[in-house]
């Protein structure tokens, strides 16, 4: 057995009451590997509070999670944390971080560079997606991955690897999607549920942002920009952005999709690479992080100044590369 997983199994079999997190504004292996530990512990017949500081995006609206997801902190305190998907403590928000530094912590990831914050660590930097890796935990606690177990942990799965085409995409990542389908879960249904949130007004605002793209670095780095005046006029917001970056990562002799944000804090920027290309040693540079093919941050300066800034170090990672 990996020698981090052993600690944290015992631990579970003997604690009974938990708080399960995962970083804020989340993506699909966030919201899935969480709800999936959710299901998991209720199996074993433990208490489960779920946390995610930003709450369940609209455009996850469909998933209809039988138990609540806090966005504030409970009033039953929990005797462990786990903490899931996040690649530093700040990932986690703000409300939680005292409990973070007083309370038993778990820390089950997968991002480059995991600074091991918890009590207890487990980090798989090979791991598709955290959802995979409670999917073995699962397998290790003899819960099987059947019904809205199995529905989550294949979500984090397809969310993380692109539908399992991306680089981290592994023969154990399709062995237990394999096993998911064996159990019952149908693919079909479940990608045009989760494929089927968008709007017209989303499809017709990301029409003007692909106008708009441009290309730098002598071809080799897309960038696309997305503004408040752009989601005022088009009334769209921050979650119609989402996996543009990979539509433009995906022209002709391009190694480097760059996509930025305008935000109260500043801009938030999303790179995603082809090959051995790190980014996330770009946005590491920034207080960002991520993986090599897929890391993000914030910057907190204008647009015109988040683009310069981004181009130029993107091409020096390219030049070292
Ligand atoms: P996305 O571009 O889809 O927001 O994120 C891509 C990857 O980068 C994800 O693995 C995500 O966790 C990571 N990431 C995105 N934004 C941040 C950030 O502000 N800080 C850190 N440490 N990682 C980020
Ligand atoms: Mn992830």
């Amino acid at each position: 057995m990996m020698p981090h997983l052993k600690p944290i199994i015992e631990h579970i079999r003997e604690t009974d009451n938990f708080l399960v997190l995962s970083h804020v504004s989340p993506d699909g292996d966030a919201l899935g590997s969480m709800l999936a530990m959710g299901e998991l512990l209720a199996a074993l017949g433990k208490r489960v509070t779920l946390f995610n500081e930003s709450g369940i995006p609209s455009r996850f609206s469909w998933l209809a999670p039988k138990r609540e997801i806090l966005t504030a902190l409970p009033e039953n305190e929990p005797d462990t944390i786990i903490v899931l998907d996040c690649g530093s403590a700040e990932r986690t928000g703000e409300v939680i971080r005292p409990w973070l530094a007083s309370k038993t912590v778990i820390n089950i990831d997968h991002h480059l560079g995991n600074p091991k914050f918890g009590t207890m660590n487990w980090i798989e930097e090979r791991s598709s997606s955290v959802g995979e890796m409670v999917g073995i935990l699962s397998r290790k606690l003899g819960v099987p991955m059947v019904g809205l177990l199995g529905e989550y942990v294949y979500l984090a799965l397809i969310s993380d690897t692109g539908d399992f085409c991306f680089n981290n995409t592994r023969p154990e990542t399709l062995e237990m999607a394999a096993e998911i389908l064996r159990l019952g879960l149908l693919p079909g249904p479940f990608h045009e549920q989760k494929q089927s949130t968008g709007t017209l007004n989303q499809l017709q605002m990301r029409g003007e942002v692909l106008r708009q793209a441009s290309l730098h670095a002598g071809g080799r780095v897309t960038l696309i920009a997305f503004t408040r005046e752009l989601f005022e006029r088009t009334g769209t917001g921050p979650e119609d952005t989402e996996g543009l970056v990979n539509t433009v990562l995906y022209v002709r002799g391009v190694q480097v999709a760059v996509s930025l944000r305008e935000e109260d804090k500043g801009i938030k920027f999303s790179l995603r690479s082809k090959g051995s290309v790190n980014v996330q040693a770009v946005a590491a540079l920034f207080g960002g992080g991520g993986h090599r093919n897929a890391a993000g941050g914030t910057l907190e300066v204008p647009m015109g100044e988040a683009k310069a800034t981004l181009i130029r170090a993107v091409t020096e990672e390219l030049d070292r590369a």
